[in-house]
């Protein structure tokens, strides 16, 4: 966090910055969205439309077309023709250039992409400007590199393209998560028809106009715009080869009854539940600063979000109170604010969720604490949160709340704090923050979750596979492994 030369401290010790608000001048956002199919904008068969709005003071961004089954059937066609007759035949080093297109377009207009996904979905600007959107041109280039090598990804198997993929992509990452779908598809071969979620769709609106803008043949991106009934005729469209979901673990299960029987292969990232446990040998303020970051920036909205903390005994009076102390002291307020750390909460639905566990944490009778901070009139806020005095069994230890909230519990023995930490149906992510490495090797080898991060939290690198063990998913999305669930392997050579 930077300290401009205005800053000043207050007499309760709280650093008060001067406004550094993001100028919006630059930026454009149409009042009304059309859905991307076959290369042009189109209007949606269904002529029904709904709102996006700034979830940081309940404006109204643009109006969104709504596809239904026509819509939905016209963008797989469009998907299908553009495979069979451009896209798989095409020379895979020319469909790499496609692909570097497409990232140099996102890192020339990063800017512009960063505002909109903090106006769209409430999250700091420092989040979207320094991790979302370089992120997601860092997987764009990573995927262009691949297009022309397949045959070395996999040593000693060939392989070949799917065909259409429908791809399901959830609130919290949203040109990002755009990113991590369209990028592997499109290097292995494969067509694609992207629906991103109904309370960010922007972002990848945007980046409708940047592949329109790359000259990417017609039909090979379509992005459609809807709610979950669009997802669900996505998901249930016979033309369609494979389905790729990013969302929630009450969904994903949807959509695996609907695909059981059928032909249709599918990748699934789901929900988690991550514990980041400190030994007490740990470097106690970089574990705190660890901690706050992996559960509070991004509102908790992060799938992988240390979201249960299991502190060693004997420094857990001295955690918790540093913790208390940090979150006290953490700027929360307009998204757009570069000094900003915690933004609005996605949406009003997402807000009441959060509110039930909160209320239902104290009922089971654990014991909370609220950062001390002034909430915004207007849009959707929730202060930092954390319960101490629960156990295993408290619902706010075993569900996930995807808000900044955190339940606290302590541990003695190494053997216990890993059974405590597997004890979830979830796997997603897990943190250890120790000085010791051959703690950090016990327990990221026992823990049964797709990444453990030591005395780190948070950070990725398209070279790195992510996915969940358990109820957090199956497949693998990043890395070599990302490019798995889009191609089918024919033999060994
Ligand atoms: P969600 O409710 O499951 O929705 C995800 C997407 O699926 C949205 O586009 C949604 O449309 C659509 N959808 C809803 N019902 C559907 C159905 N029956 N069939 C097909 N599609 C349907 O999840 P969310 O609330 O947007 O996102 C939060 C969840 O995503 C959390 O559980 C989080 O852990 C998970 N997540 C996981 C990862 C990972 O990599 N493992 C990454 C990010 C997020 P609408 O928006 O219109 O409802
Ligand atoms: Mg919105």
């Amino acid at each position: 966090m930077s300290k401009n030369s205005k800053a000043k401290k207050n007499s309760s010790t709280t650093w008060q910055y001067s406004n550094a608000l993001e100028s919006v001048d630059h930026i454009s956002i149409s009042p009304i969205y059309n859905l991307y199919i076959g290369g042009k904008f189109v209007k949606p068969l269904t002529k029904k439309y709904f709102n996006s709005i700034n979830p940081a003071n309940e404006k109204k961004l643009a109006e969104i077309a709504l596809a239904g089954k026509s819509d939905v059937n016209k963008a797989v066609l469009a998907a299908r023709s553009a495979y069979d007759n451009v896209w798989c035949r095409m020379d895979s080093a020319e469909r790499g250039k496609y692909i570097y297109r497409i990232a140099r377009l996102i890192q020339e207009k990063s800017r512009e992409l960063a505002i909109i996904e903090s106006l769209d979905g409430g999250k700091p600007i420092r989040e979207s400007r320094d991790i979302d959107i370089p992120l997601a041109a860092a997987h764009f280039f990573y995927y262009a590199g691949w297009a022309d090598k397949l045959d070395y990804v996999f040593p000693g198997r060939k392989t070949s393209s799917i065909g259409v993929a429908g791809q399901i992509i959830p609130w919290n990452f949203p040109l990002l998560m755009a990113a991590w779908k369209i990028a592997p598809a499109l290097a292995s071969g494969n067509t694609v028809v992207l629906k991103p979620a109904e309370s960010t769709p922007l972002t990848a609106l945007k980046l409708a106009e940047i592949i329109q803008e790359s000259d990417l043949p017609p039909g090979v991106v379509n992005i459609i715009t809807g709610d979950g009934t669009t997802g669900e005729l996505l998901v249930n469209n016979t033309k369609v080869d494979k389905i790729a979901f990013t969302g929630s673990t009450e969904v994903g299960k949807i959509i695996i009854k609907s695909l059981a029987g059928s032909k249709k292969k599918y990748s699934l990232e789901l929900g988690g539940k991550a514990a980041n446990i400190i030994c007490e040998d740990a470097s106690i303020d970089q574990a705190v600063e660890g901690i706050i970051n992996s559960i509070f920036f991004n509102q908790g909205h992060v799938c992988c979000a240390g979201s249960r903390l299991y502190v060693q005994e004997s420094i857990s009076n001295q955690i918790i109170s540093k913790l208390k102390n940090r979150m006290d002291h953490l700027i929360l307020g307009d998204p757009l604010d570069k000094n900003t750390d915690i933004g609005a909460i996605n949406s009003n639905a997402q807000l009441k969720k959060i509110k039930m566990y909160l209320d239902l944490g104290k009922n089971e009778g654990g014991i909370i604490y609220q950062s001390k901070h002034s909430i915004p009139k207007k849009g959707y806020w929730c202060a930092p949160t954390l319960f101490t005095d629960i156990s295993q069994s408290h619902r706010i230890v075993q569900e996930e709340i995807f808000g900044p909230v955190l339940a606290i519990q302590t541990f003695r023995t190494i053997d216990e704090v890993i059974a405590k930490a597997n004890n979830t149906p979830y796997g997603l992510s897990g943190g250890v923050w120790t000085d010791k490495g051959s703690k950090i090797f016990q327990i990221s080898k026992e823990i049964r979750a797709g990444v453990i991060w030591a005395n780190t939290f948070n950070i990725f690198d398209p070279t790195s596979p992510f996915g969940g063990y358990k109820e957090s998913g199956i497949g693998r999305e990043g890395g070599l492994e990302g490019i798995s669930p889009y191609v089918n392997f024919i033999n060994r050579t």
